[in-house]
């Protein structure tokens, strides 16, 4: 599936070498808060930029407004945005970066993503377009092992997995986005998520190597897989996702089609769709009460600041009702965590991944 990478891809699991110190491994852009510093901007040289442009030619773009790639429809510009062709390119550009000391972000479809209004210094990397391949790699006894690129849609997936009869991607539906942004966000609905039905990943290392983890040797949390290899600095330049590889049930297409149309018409019913958003803003409390519950009887839905609107539909959607800038977006998280600190002694953790500066 990766050509000239394949072999590597399929070697048996190894340990990878030693993990860099965060600074050699590059720095990433950081999934924190940070001051408005628009001079951050102006980072990047004449040099790097040619050097980008010889890499990808005509899949670079300087200062690209990220409103255009996120299902939020906000975001500043990315100094640089390019969308590679193939893993080849990614390691030339993760490796160019890591030498020059540009920080860079991989994004997939961007529908988990709040990126500020500063936009993001360094090199965004999309996946979304590219590493498009779906691939059946075998049976395993009852089981058919389905490998996605990180790049497949994860809907299309879902579509695949009902036309060939393999039961397993149904609690998927209605998920936005790549399979490495499900991947790497341990995607889910009440239905299930990425770690049930996953066996294995292939990563790119900071470090330029593919290495492959079976579903035993990962740990997943709630919208969140722990990077192998961490060393206690998962903020800094973690692994890129080249693939996903899943285990599937065999069964009838027609039963499958029947359940993803109530599973989707349950959607629609309940969630803000068709107004720009990122979907559930915060993650759920590990018990008691969902965060829309929580927010709902806190008498926050419809709350507006700017041009963002805490959903009247699903309390736990913040959506983009009319140009609303990622500062209206985190005033409504900043004002969603007080109220429910101070009413319930709950502190909110944000679901979505807010970048830049
Ligand atoms: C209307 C709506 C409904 C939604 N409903 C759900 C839901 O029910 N359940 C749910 O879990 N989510 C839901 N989401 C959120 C979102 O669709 C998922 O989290 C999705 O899996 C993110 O995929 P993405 O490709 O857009 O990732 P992005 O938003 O582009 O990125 C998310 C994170 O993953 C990282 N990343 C992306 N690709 C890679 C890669 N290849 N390698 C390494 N890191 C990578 C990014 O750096 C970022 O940290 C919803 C979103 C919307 C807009």
């Amino acid at each position: 599936m990766f050509g000239k990478q394949a072999k590597k891809c399929c070697t048996p699991y190894r340990q990878p070498n030693k993990v860099e110190s965060s600074r050699q491994a590059g720095r990433r852009l950081r999934v924190v808060d940070g001051n408005l510093d628009s001079n951050r901007l102006t980072r990047m040289d004449h040099n790097t930029k040619k050097w980008l442009e010889k890499i990808a030619p005509t899949d670079i773009r300087f200062n690209e407004p990220m409103s255009k790639h996120t299902s939020f429809r906000i975001g500043g510009p990315a100094e640089a945005f390019v969308t590679p062709r193939n893993v080849s390119t990614i390691r030339t550009l993760i490796q160019g970066c890591r030498q020059r000391q540009i920080p860079w972000l991989i994004v997939g479809g961007g529908t988990n993503l709040l990126v500020k209004d500063a936009g993001i210094s360094g090199l965004v990397i999309c996946l979304a377009g590219c590493l498009n391949q779906i691939e059946q790699i075998g049976v395993n006894g009852h089981q058919v092992l389905v490998t996605a690129m990180a790049g497949v849609q994860t809907k299309t997936l879902c579509a695949y997995a009902i036309a060939n009869g393999l039961k397993g991607m149904n609690f998927a539906l209605g998920i936005y986005g790549t399979i490495g942004g499900a991947t790497m966000m341990n995607a889910g609905t009440r239905h299930g998520c990425v770690a049930d039905v996953l066996d294995s990943i292939q990563l790119l290392t900071p470090a330029d190597e593919i290495v492959q983890f079976n579903r035993d040797q990962l740990r997943f949390g709630y919208r969140k897989l722990f990077w192998p290899q961490a060393r206690g600095d998962q903020a800094e330049a973690p692994p890129v996702i080249l693939a996903s590889t899943f285990r599937f049930d065999i069964d009838d297409t027609k039963t499958l089609r029947k359940q993803a149309r109530a599973i989707i018409k349950a959607r629609k019913r309940t969630q803000p769709l068709g107004i720009p958003s990122a979907g559930c803003i915060f993650k759920n409390p590990v018990d008691g009460p969902s965060a829309g519950e929580l927010i709902d009887r806190a008498g926050l839905k419809g709350k507006r600041i700017g041009g963002a609107e805490i959903s009247t539909k699903h309390a736990n959607f913040i959506v983009n009702r009319h140009n609303a800038a990622a500062a209206d977006i985190l005033e409504l998280i900043k004002l969603v965590q007080q109220t429910l600190k101070s009413k319930n002694g709950i502190e909110l953790e944000p679901e979505v991944k807010i970048v830049g500066t």
